[in-house]
């Protein structure tokens, strides 16, 4: 056992008692940490560090994201099961059945494999993990700084089972940190995953973009001076950040069509953030923005505070002329909203902490609550899915379409936002207001005119299902069409083709 590591936990010792852990969750922190030393007493990792330093880390992630001591402690000992000298009952014993859970479900979720093993193994696996984080959504929580840890040091990997790590990576892990609502997370991940799953790709997006992220924060740098200058002469306290896009999104979107390779189309390269106390100082400083610089026309302003995102996400959206010309994205949001925007679910349990300590009003916290919720209810979904569809392949295009690809927000005719996978139609939508409605489906408008059923519904569309006075039977040929597993499932029901699997 060498110091550094005596070191690194001490130094995280002293700064769980400055972020106002009690000293009762630090003994119970420093507990795990005794444990995990003798439970990986002598084994390594392959980069020849003691096995505990991966641990440690993986505390440390869960620390930076402030989580409750219950996980921080379930971090240290993640792998004492799995590759240490404990058992189940050890950690229950000494440390409660909630840690011994959360422990016991990641070296489940660990199982996983993409390659290597059978898909049918694969997806049993995967559905596991849905129900372990139906029951505990921390156990998700841990997984993720593990897999951050284990990409960040990925290169001591043979290149194998580099490719297939940085694979399950952007394939699961990534599009379920952005599901969570934790950004930073997903952002350092995909980078991560991309340097070793497309390395010339990602070294020419590199090279390329460096002028423009140059050119792009000089700009942001002049105009943060003068907006500080202006907030503060109205009496707005004010923070603001440049937020450089990362290389993996950036590519993403370089790679589109309408984008095709130009630089100059893409405006959020940096983005200029500016967090203030209120709600009230958000409209105000998009009223500062506006008289300062130019809008851009037909690039509108998206107002995700009075219509956040289904994920929770808040923030105002707007686009300007900067003071070089260049076109720059806004985003204004309040210093809780950023907060929830970065850590998303993980800032949840930050919460509930300084509540017990410090009796926040439970208002604050119901919204808070509300948007944990959303952030479960298609964890739920899947959860309860996995007894209804037996079948192990629909399962695992289910999660693939419905959950993990990239989403579109649509709008009904009343404001109500919903959040589908790209592709979707007016029959999914129609599905996912309610699962009768796609029983009385005649036709469909998209921003007041008519489309056809199987239309491609684009982020923002506004769409009215026109209906018939009677429910009918669904149009088998809808099958070809509908995105979603939910409205494919309800017109296979509704046609007979499967029955009704009773709860
Ligand atoms: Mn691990």
């Amino acid at each position: 056992m060498s110091n550094v590591e005596e070191k690194n936990f001490r130094d995280l010792k002293e700064r769980l008692l400055s972020a106002g852990y009690s000293s009762s969750d630090i003994d119970f922190i420093t507990r795990a940490w005794e444990f995990a030393k003798t439970a990986h007493f002598g084994q390594k990792r392959l980069s020849g560090d003691d096995y505990v330093i991966h641990s440690l880390e993986v505390a440390r992630i869960l620390f930076g994201w402030r989580v409750d001591a219950v996980s921080i402690a379930a971090g240290l000992l993640h792998d004492t099961i799995e590759d240490g000298a404990a058992t189940y009952e050890d950690i229950e014993r000494d440390f409660g059945s909630n840690v011994a859970v959360l422990v016991d479900g990641v070296s489940k979720v660990s199982k996983i494999r993409l390659r290597g093993s059978s898909e049918e193994v694969f997806v049993e696996n995967l559905r596991k993990m849905f129900v372990t984080m139906a029951k505990d959504i921390r156990v998700v929580l841990v997984k993720l700084a593990d897999r951050l840890h284990n990409m960040r040091t990925l290169r001591h990997l043979p290149s194998e089972k580099q490719t297939r790590i940085a694979k399950e990576t952007l394939e699961i892990y990534a599009p379920l940190a952005e599901r969570l609502g934790i950004g930073e997370v997903k952002a350092e991940l995909s980078d991560l995953a991309f340097i070793y799953l497309f390395p010339e790709e990602y070294e020419k997006v590199k090279s390329l973009s460096e002028d423009y992220y140059r050119k792009a924060e000089s700009t942001i740098s002049k105009m943060k001076r003068n907006l500080l200058v202006e907030l503060s002469r109205e009496g707005i306290n004010a923070k603001i950040e440049g937020r450089k896009k990362s290389l993996y999104s950036l590519w993403r979107k370089l790679e589109r069509p309408d984008i095709d390779w130009n630089f100059e189309k893409i405006y959020d390269i940096v983005a200029l953030r500016v967090l203030v106390d209120s709600v009230k100082d958000c409209y105000a400083t998009l009223g500062i923005v506006h008289r300062n610089y130019k809008t851009v026309p037909n690039l509108s302003i998206s107002d995700f505070i009075a219509q956040p995102k289904p994920n929770g996400y808040q923030s105002i959206h707007t686009k300007v002329f900067g003071p070089d010309g260049r076109i720059v994205e806004v985003q204004i949001r309040t210093f809780e909203m950023h907060e929830l925007a970065e850590r998303g679910i993980a800032a949840h349990w930050k919460y509930s902490e300084v509540k017990e300590k410090k009796g926040i009003e439970d208002e604050k916290l119901g919204k808070m609550g509300a948007v944990v919720d959303d952030k479960l209810a298609w964890v739920r979904q899947l959860a309860s899915w996995q007894d209804e569809i037996k079948d192990g392949k629909e399962f695992m295009q289910a999660v693939k379409l419905d959950v993990l690809n990239q989403r579109i927000f649509v709008f009904s005719p009343r404001g109500d936002v919903f959040d589908l996978p790209v592709g979707s139609t007016p029959i999914d939508f129609a599905y996912a207001v309610h699962t009768h409605l796609g029983r009385y489906v005649k036709g469909a408008k998209v921003g007041g005119r008519i489309v056809p059923l199987s239309y491609q519904l684009q982020n923002g569309d506004i769409v009215e299902i026109i209906k018939n006075k009677n429910p009918q039977k669904p149009n088998s040929d809808w099958l070809d069409f509908v995105r979603t597993t939910s409205a494919r499932r309800q017109i296979k029901k509704d046609l007979g083709i499967v029955r009704e699997i009773p709860k």
